[in-house]
């Protein structure tokens, strides 16, 4: 992706360097509308966060570079989708609320409860901020294979569009939903919420790149590659070695890729209906 020398945002809380030590990080998530980018196991939920052993190991000087120039890159991403949904919503006579992104390292406050790394990104409707810790980036590589500073953008971009459904109040009726719902017949909406992030995310892509022409050989491929590793399916056989189609709360990976690529290829956020989807009813 062409971002080297593109505006940051400045919606930015950098808590990189801020001490989360004392705090007890029992309990997991708290927030019942935290809606996260699934990495841990597929169905439960209230599960316990692992407690991870303070990370007070200092960084090397490379370490410590490879990590701010990351910071840069989600910064610069973050202005991108500034700049396009500012313009979409003003389209349709509205105005683009700009969230603010929370840099942080290791655990994280926030007014959906406490959270970790092993959590993921994730958009907080609460505060209207979205949380990433700059380790993602190595997981998405590693843990995923989906590497490609396009794959991260992709993920950003999905948290974002969590933003654009809350300001268009489709989180306030999902929230709805989930009081009157079991947990079994939610897991269906929610796939839903999570595959018109996805097509957020293309819709936001395919207007940056005629916007300010970010996209370079592959990047598109490193999105659908994500969106592929992400699903529930490949998740839940990969983690556990069978699929619980119930418990989805995310999509499979074909769905991921499809409703990505759709927002990508028509950059139309009209066609992102995926509440009266057929395939998904
Ligand atoms: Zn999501």
């Amino acid at each position: 992706m062409r971002w080297i020398g593109g505006r940051e945002s400045s919606n930015v809380d950098d808590r990189r360097g801020l001490s989360t030590g004392g705090v007890v990080a029992g309990g997991g998530i708290i927030g019942v509308i935290v809606i996260v980018l699934r990495l841990l196991l597929g169905g439960g939920g209230g599960s316990d966060e692992i407690q991870t052993p303070d990370q007070t190991r200092q960084m090397t000087v490379e370490e410590k570079a490879a990590d701010d120039e990351r910071a840069k890159f989600v910064k610069v991403v973050l202005g991108y989708t500034e700049d396009v949904w500012d313009e979409l919503f003003a389209q349709q006579g509205k105005q683009y609320q700009h969230p603010t992104l929370v840099l942080y390292r290791s655990r994280v406050q926030s007014a959906c409860g406490f959270a970790s790394s092993a959590t993921g990104p994730f958009y907080c409707p609460g505060d209207q901020e979205l949380y990433i810790d700059l380790s993602f980036y190595e997981e998405l590589k590693d843990r995923f294979q989906a590497p490609g500073d396009f794959a991260m953008a992709y993920v950003e971009a999905h948290e974002v569009g969590h933003h654009v459904q809350k300001l268009l109040g489709i989180a306030a009726k999902m929230d709805n939903l989930r009081q009157q719902l079991s947990e079994g017949e939610y897991n269906k909406y929610s796939v839903m919420i999570e595959l018109q992030a996805d097509f957020f995310a293309g819709v936001w892509a395919h207007h940056a790149q005629q916007m300010k022409n970010i996209l370079e050989a592959g990047d598109v491929d490193e999105a659908l590659n994500a969106a592929t590793a992400i699903g529930d399916d490949r998740i839940q056989q990969q983690s556990q070695g069978y699929i619980v189609p119930e418990s989805f709360t995310h999509g499979t990976s074909k769905q991921r890729y499809y409703w990505f690529k759709k927002g990508f290829d028509s950059g139309d956020m009209n066609q992102g209906d995926t509440f009266h989807d057929p395939s998904l009813q």
